[in-house]
C-alpha cells in the first residue's frame, strides 16, 4: 500500500481552480480556495464535490 504520494484534489465551482487536500475531506468540512477565497463545503468525498459554503455557518435551522 503506497498511498502517501496520492494527491487528492477537487475543482473550485467558483473559478475552477484546483483545490488539493493533504488527505481525504470529511462530508462537510470547509475548504477556502487559494485563488478566489471562497469558502468550499465538501458535499461528495467520491468524487469530490464541493459547493460554496453559505456565508452563516451558525444557527443551523432547517
Ligand atoms: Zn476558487
Amino acid at each position: 500500500m503506497s498511498q502517501s504520494t496520492q494527491r487528492i484534489t477537487a475543482e473550485c465551482p467558483e473559478c475552477a481552480a484546483e483545490i488539493r487536500f493533504d488527505r481525504s475531506p470529511l462530508a462537510g468540512q470547509i475548504a477556502t480556495c487559494g485563488e478566489c477565497s471562497a469558502e468550499l463545503e465538501v458535499t461528495s468525498r467520491e468524487p469530490i464535490r464541493l459547493e460554496l459554503a453559505p456565508e452563516v455557518e451558525e444557527d443551523w435551522g432547517e
